[in-house]
């Protein structure tokens, strides 16, 4: 059993975070802590703690996360003129909440990725 993250919450609407994006396997909405002027995280509606959980029935959520990714990118006009998709998974690469997320950053250029 999967221990819940405060993203379930936001998911299920239970503490306040505008939802950008939702469906059945996804949901998107703003960071709380943005690192330029577009932050987003994108996450599944089901709890995998990290990129080490997924399994082969996650295959469609994970796609959906991508569709969602391109669709809020041009929602937010920055689809042309580029944005980044991160994932973080465990302590070095800084991993704080053990609830698979995607960052959408942009609207800015935001430089080489490692500096
Ligand atoms: P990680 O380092 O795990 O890849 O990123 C976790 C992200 O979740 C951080 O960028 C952090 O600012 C964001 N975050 C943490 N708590 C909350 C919250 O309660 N609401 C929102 N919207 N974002 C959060």
């Amino acid at each position: 059993m999967s221990s819940e993250t405060i993203f379930s919450k936001i998911i299920r609407q239970e503490i306040p975070a505008p939802l950008l994006y939702q469906d059945e396997l996804v949901s998107a909405f703003r960071d709380i802590q943005p690192q330029a002027p577009q932050h987003i995280l994108i996450v599944p509606n089901k709890i995998i703690p990290t990129v080490n959980d997924v399994c082969a029935e996650d295959e469609q959520a994970l796609g959906r996360m991508f569709i969602a990714a391109h669709k809020i990118a041009k929602e937010l006009g920055i689809d042309e003129s580029g944005y980044r998709l991160i994932v973080n998974c465990n302590r070095d690469a800084g991993q704080e909440v053990f609830h698979l997320h995607m960052h959408l950053l942009g609207g800015a250029p935001l430089g080489p990725l490692l500096a």
